[in-house]
């Protein structure tokens, strides 16, 4: 094959809008302003208007993000908190990083997302928050989290690393942007994420104004006023460099968006026509009242099959990924820390059978079809 295809095109995204990028680079160098710069006020500022008026915080990662959230809800070392084991392991680590406890639960098996239901069962008198992770792009089904939330005074710290600008729809019509609806939102700027920097970058997102300030003052050492320390904080900061390529690339966002969507329009609309009764795999369930940004396109491959099919692909030269290839509750540095109310058989189930195929906003018909294709020749072997 003379086409060569890769899970995400970073380089020819950054084609696209070269100029932009070069000069808001070039522009913090010729400044040296490359700690706390204008252009990462500036990208505070659009990010927090892109998602409606929300506060944000920028800090150095998505799992900076998450641990500052849970430092500045002031938890005490034992305190649980719920997480889905099937995630990224971010979402997880920092629990037990800080002392506390995980408590992992099982997702859907169609949406890959945590539900109200099995965080209900979690519940204990030591939960004192939730993390739903919007995995894959589109957001957990939120209204009945935030309810049971409310009901058991928990905190609410949305992973929001994989769904930046996806779109909950609640039951009275109310829209909100995923990572603004809970306590906390958290989020990455990977450069593989929807929407990524050329490095490390996250920021954290919160709709009340002195939540905001002590998110900024842990993030920045635990201070106010230069040299005067009112909690243990930790340097958690987005470069300069690193905002100006955010800047460039976030006016972008909702077409990566559209583009991604399109993409897996397609993708669907094909494998559909190959596997009409899905009997050799599963194409991405949609939740009725969450667009969907596909940070991946993951099938669930069955009968066992997964692997057979992801060598086969190789072969052909197509990539795919395994996310995730194991459920963070099996994981050994989680073993004698996180607790499970039940056996997580869906995460397993999902370990298992998952295979995202390559998705960015480059993609075009014609490598689709070769993806199509290869997975179309596998199954009628
Ligand atoms: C990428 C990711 C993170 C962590 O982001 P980093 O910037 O790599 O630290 C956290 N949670 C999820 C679900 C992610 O996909």
């Amino acid at each position: 094959m003379d086409m060569k295809i890769d899970m995400v095109d970073l380089k020819g995204q950054y084609l696209r809008i070269k100029e932009e990028i070069d000069s808001g680079i070039r522009e913090v160098i010729d400044s040296t302003a490359f700690i706390n710069g204008p252009a990462v006020e500036k990208f505070r500022d659009s990010l927090g208007k892109y998602l409606g008026g929300c506060h944000v915080i920028t800090c150095a990662n998505g799992t900076d993000a998450l641990q500052i959230a849970l430092m500045a809800l002031g938890l005490k070392p034992g305190d649980e908190v719920i997480v889905p084991a099937f995630t990224y392991v971010s979402s997880a680590e920092v629990i037990a990083l800080l002392g506390l406890v995980p408590v992992m639960v099982d997702v859907d098996p169609d949406t890959f997302n945590v539900t109200a239901e099995n965080i209900r069962k979690a519940i204990t008198p030591l939960s004192k928050a939730i993390i739903p992770v919007h995995l894959f792009g589109q957001s957990c089904d939120m209204e009945p989290i935030l309810e049971l939330a409310r009901e058991h005074s928990l905190y609410v710290i949305e992973d929001n690393a994989q769904a930046i600008g996806a779109e909950y729809t609640f039951s009275d019509g109310r829209k909100a942007g995923t990572g603004t609806m809970g306590t906390v939102g958290c989020t990455s700027f990977f450069p593989s994420k929807n929407l990524g920097c050329y490095g490390d970058g996250g920021a954290i997102f919160c709709n009340d104004a002195n939540l905001a300030e002590k998110l900024a003052m842990i993030a920045n050492h635990g201070q106010k006023m230069k040299y005067h320390h009112s909690v243990t904080g930790c340097n958690s900061r987005l470069d300069t460099i690193q905002a100006a390529v955010l800047n460039a690339k976030l006016p972008h966002l909702d077409e990566y968006s559209a583009a991604r969507r399109t993409a897996a329009e397609y993708y669907t609309e094909r494998l559909m026509e190959l596997d009409p009764h899905e009997e050799f795999f599963v194409t991405p369930s949609r939740l009725r009242n969450s667009t969907h940004v596909y940070h991946q396109y993951t099938l669930k491959i069955r009968n066992g099959k997964r692997d057979a099919l992801k060598e086969y692909l190789h072969g052909l030269g197509i990539p795919s990924m395994i996310y995730y290839p194991l459920p963070l509750n099996e994981q050994d540095a989680f073993k004698g820390i996180a607790r499970a109310a039940e056996p997580l058989r869906v995460s397993r189930e999902c370990a298992e059978s998952v295979l995202s195929i390559p998705m960015h906003t480059e993609l075009t018909r014609e490598i689709q079809d070769v993806v199509i294709a290869g997975i179309g020749s596998f199954f009628r072997k």
